[in-house]
């Protein structure tokens, strides 16, 4: 098949999607996180781009035998790395939807549907954080992005201090931008910071001990030291155990000494959700910015995070376009989101947050953290109860962090196991200078059974891997 325009093939592909997404959301509860044998079929994706194609309804049955074969079960309830969330009924339909319409939400004119939702989504999302109205924000592609957008505006206002338009002139004759944060700093603040041209490793850290907890004094001090503007990192939220940094504190800090707080909240924000953690984030609304994940804690699909940001007037500032005359120039009522953040033209990424939230509200997203925290909890009690493995952190929120009896040969050889054998995944760390493995607890489909059926294959693994340890790592 030649052209596009000759393929009879699209309800029928349609309907073969519909399908195979019944069959696979139902094996979703039970089927290893990766069926490792499977992989061999990526061969069949290899090939040379052919001349004439059989069209779609050939291409897509391929695509999707592949695919539900081989596909990591992230969306599902036994996939524990990272911080995973899954998708929501209303978020999965939505984002059909997304596809379905093809919107382009880059400004009013491109589609008045998805400025409209997406102006909805960002208040709902305001709201379900407790902050006030006056809070603006962006839907972008993921937390670094969100870090990314959240320090540009950092960014302008600091040059701002010196005097400079920075979206204009960029950082040359600046001075270094000062950046202060505790030992919580995830990578991705640095890569923010890489990209927007500070370089990553202008973070200055002040951490109080080895697992990084901030040294508020050694903040102060240093801010005291700048006597100028400068930006200071929270961590809502630390990835290895999910501690928090003392946000109120450090609010405290920013306002005494004149500098722009931002929190990163990629899933810790949800803490936020329940009366039982939502101390932990106490003071969020003293930040000027704050980044977080929707395809998290949220459990939208990827791509999706946002930045909330207390004046909303400094994304236009840094991500404004004048001088293009056929594109709405900033404070045109036909302008968008597209000058509000780093993207361009992009996908209606609004939908399935607006759906999901809509779907089961403030409420159902309470009862979703709430389950997580009680099933962290439950998993840390067996960790507890297990001999051979040791937890190494409170339980505050929904990562449980522990590792094996032994040292950090074995515990790096059962996180290489665990992959490899794919029934359930999580990731390795270094917690206080010790490798641990440390599950995260996001998706909605999680339950009890799937945390006993976690522990119980660690065990297995824990054992097996004691009595043969194999090569390690090269
Ligand atoms: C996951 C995470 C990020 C980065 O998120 P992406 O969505 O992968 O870009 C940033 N900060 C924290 C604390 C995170 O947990």
């Amino acid at each position: 098949m030649a052209d596009p325009l000759d393929d009879p093939g699209l309800a029928a592909s349609l309907d073969r999607v519909r399908a195979a997404a019944g069959d696979y959301l139902a094996s979703l509860g039970g089927r290893p996180v990766q069926d490792v044998a499977a992989l061999k079929m990526l061969e069949e994706l290899d090939g040379v781009l052919p001349d004439t194609g059989p069209g779609a309804e050939a291409v897509i049955e391929r695509l999707l035998r592949i695919g539900t074969a081989t596909a990591t079960a992230s969306s599902g309830p036994r996939f524990f790395h990272f911080v995973t969330g899954g998708v929501t009924p209303a978020a999965l339909a939505a984002d059909w939807t997304a596809s379905l319409l093809d919107q382009n939400s880059f400004s009013r004119v491109s589609s008045p549907f998805a400025h409209e939702v997406e102006t909805v989504a960002i208040a709902w999302l305001r709201d379900l954080f407790n902050l006030p109205a006056s809070w603006g924000g962006a839907l972008v592609a993921s937390a670094t992005f969100a870090n990314f957008t959240s320090l540009s505006c950092a960014t302008h206002w600091w040059a701002g201090k010196h005097g400079v338009d920075v979206a204009r002139d960029g950082l040359t004759g600046l001075p270094r931008m000062p950046v202060l944060s505790g030992g919580y700093v995830h990578a991705s603040a640095r890569k923010a910071l890489q990209m927007l041209g500070h370089g990553r490793d202008s973070v200055e850290v002040y951490a109080a001990d080895a697992v990084g907890r901030a040294d508020l004094p050694a903040i102060g001090r240093r801010l005291a030291e700048i006597d100028g503007p400068a930006v200071l990192i929270a961590n809502a939220g630390e990835v290895n155990a999910g501690d928090f940094d003392p946000i109120a504190e450090l609010a405290g800090l920013a306002e005494e000494h004149g500098a722009w707080l931002h929190v990163d909240g990629a899933f810790g924000l949800f803490a936020a959700l329940s009366p039982r953690t939502d101390h932990l984030v106490r003071g969020i609304e003293r930040a000027d910015s704050i980044a977080a994940d929707g395809h998290k804690w949220l459990n939208v699909p990827y791509e999706s995070g946002f930045a909330l940001i207390k004046e909303p007037a400094r994304l236009g500032a840094a991500f404004g376009m004048p001088g293009a005359p056929y594109l709405p120039g900033p404070g045109d009522p036909n302008s968008g989101f597209a000058l509000l953040g780093p993207e361009s033209s992009r996908r209606a990424r609004s939908l399935p947050i607006w759906a999901s939230l809509a779907a089961y509200g403030r409420d159902g997203y309470r009862a979703m953290v709430e389950r997580h925290l009680d099933l962290a909890q439950y998993l840390g009690r067996k960790i507890d109860e297990a001999p051979e493995l040791e937890r190494l952190a409170d339980v505050q929120l929904s990562i449980v962090c522990f590792r094996a009896v032994g040292d950090d040969a074995l515990n790096r050889a059962l996180g290489a196991a665990i992959i490899a054998d794919g029934r359930v995944y999580a990731g390795t760390t270094v917690y206080g200078g010790q490798v641990a493995l440390r599950p995260a607890i996001v998706n909605w489909r999680t339950t009890e059974a799937d945390i006993d059926f976690f522990v119980d294959v660690v065990r297995q693994l824990t054992a097996s891997t004691r009595s043969s340890p194999g090569p390690g790592p090269a």
